[in-house]
């Protein structure tokens, strides 16, 4: 069988030639993703020309993940890898061009930083783990004391108080970086520090009727007190850790992972849950026992895919990062609870799909009946053919323990499946009639060899004849 949580990794200078990426793609990388903090958009599009042919050469469907940079604020580059050291004093000062940071002096991308700072502000770097505390603000500069030390290198985020700092997402810059990504054909677009569902219908409006799918990252206070709003209008999301952490209560993080997941889930979208999964891997060959506690346990709360950031982007092996990531996804895999998550999933929406409108309470009903169905008759596989993608999404809801095989003729929304829990993507280019449909994706399934003679299939499929096409056909075909 196999494995159904999905991993996303993220590509940066350690995983940027061929022979890496290939070597990803074997050990299980599903998604790439690229970030747009770091580096010129120029040097991102080149690597999804790389991804995408490298991905091609191996014959694996592969989708790319663009992640917009948001109003997050960032140091100049450290040149190199510098460690603060608890008790030292650095300067913060303005970042100007060609700025670099050192361990004494840090240069921060915010104009006249030192005028919006106060004595007692304390600023974490990074993904929080190294803060540090501003003893004194004098012209151009804050000394500030670290208060906890660690590894700097890159251009790390800088947490400012955000009651003097607000965020606006999307900013103009991710507007225009986005008209550059869309135009490269990206599958997914991640919009960083989204606050409410207008911020995700802004990047929407931008993108256009047949733009990217949009991922919320729920990294703000704001966007976990409107979090249904903010999925109903989103096309996946991403739990980013990394900043959740420093907006809110640390010890709120894992409560707030299960909720996104299952709301995530329940509204059919693929939840990432994303940060430090591996951290200890950017150095060290294998991960801590809490680092591989942790993907189990996202595993279990229900997570589509898991994502790898410096481990893959700056590590020392990033093959060696996302082999190790399979490993603990397929082995906690066994231990996940199929029959109750499909069950409780079933009654939960009945209750919720009452008043909704029409496409989604057939959508919900038809994918519940083919669960339902597909477990009772023991078939081997359930065969969504979808055009979105959303078919296949709504019955990988249900976690069904047989593989969903999402059969489209787009190849976007195949690469775009390529994070959904528990499908294969098939691309096949037929059309016609829904028995035509019906014929040539149980074909294609035969010859992906994921099913065989003798076999019974669930097989979900619309109506091309009606007007506005649902899915609203079920099938039970023996092969
Ligand atoms: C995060 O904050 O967890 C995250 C995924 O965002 P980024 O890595 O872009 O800061």
């Amino acid at each position: 069988m196999e494995r159904r949580t999905k991993i996303v990794a993220t590509v940066g200078p350690a995983s940027s030639s061929a022979d890496v990426l290939r070597r990803m793609i074997d050990a299980g990388m599903n998604m790439a993703r690229l970030s747009l903090a770091h580096g010129p958009v120029e040097e991102t599009l080149e690597r999804i020309r790389l991804v995408r042919a490298v991905a091609e050469e191996a014959g694996r469907i592969i989708g790319v993940l663009v992640d917009l940079p948001g109003p997050k604020i960032r140091t100049a580059s450290f040149e190199q890898e510098v460690y603060l050291v608890e008790g030292d004093t650095v300067e913060l000062v303005q970042a100007g061009p060609g700025s670099t940071s050192d361990w004494r002096r840090i240069a921060v991308d915010y104009p006249g930083i030192a005028d919006h700072l106060r004595e007692g502000d304390r600023v974490p770097l990074g993904d929080g783990g190294i803060s540090l505390f501003v003893e004194q603000v004098s012209g151009d500069r804050a000394m500030a004391r670290v208060r906890s030390g660690g590894r700097l290198a890159g251009r790390p985020g800088v947490a400012l108080p955000p009651s003097r700092f607000p965020l606006e997402s999307p900013t103009p810059e991710d507007l225009r970086l986005l008209d550059r990504v869309c135009a490269a054909d990206v599958d997914a677009v991640a919009i960083s520090f989204v606050r409410s569902g207008a911020d995700v219908e802004r990047v929407r409006q931008a993108s256009g009727p047949d733009g990217p799918m949009l991922v919320a990252k729920i990294e703000t206070q704001e966007a976990v007190d409107a979090l249904e709003e903010v999925i109903a209008v989103a096309d996946g999301v991403m739990v980013a850790r990394g900043d959740l952490g420093i907006r809110c209560a640390l010890e709120d993080v894992p409560h707030y992972q299960k909720r996104i997941i299952a709301t995530g889930v329940a509204y059919g979208r693929p939840v990432i849950t994303a940060t430090q999964m591996l951290e200890s891997m950017l150095r060290a060959p294998t991960p801590t026992r809490a680092e591989v506690s942790d993907v189990a346990n996202a595993v279990l709360d229900g997570s589509s895919a898991l994502m790898l950031s410096g481990e893959t982007a700056i590590g020392d092996d990033p093959v060696a990062a996302v082999a190790t990531m399979a490993r603990i996804v397929t082995r906690a895999e066994r231990e996940f609870d199929y029959q109750t998550w499909g069950r409780e999933l079933g009654a939960q929406q009945v209750a919720e799909h009452r008043g909704a409108p029409v496409s989604v309470r057939i959508t919900a009903a038809i994918s519940a009946a083919a669960w339902r169905a597909a477990n009772d008759a023991g078939a081997v596989a359930i065969i969504a053919c979808t055009n979105s993608g959303t078919t296949a999404r709504a019955i990988s809801r249900f976690r069904p323990v047989i593989p969903v095989l999402g059969v489209t003729p787009s190849v976007r929304t195949a690469r775009q499946l390529s994070v959904g829990w528990g499908i294969t993507p098939i691309v096949t280019h037929q059309h016609g009639t829904t028995n035509d449909i019906v014929w040539f994706a149980v074909s294609a399934a035969a010859e992906s060899g994921m099913v065989k003679k003798g076999d019974i299939v669930a097989v979900l499929v619309g109506s091309p004849e009606e007007p506005t096409p649902t899915t609203d056909v079920l099938r039970l075909v023996t092969i």
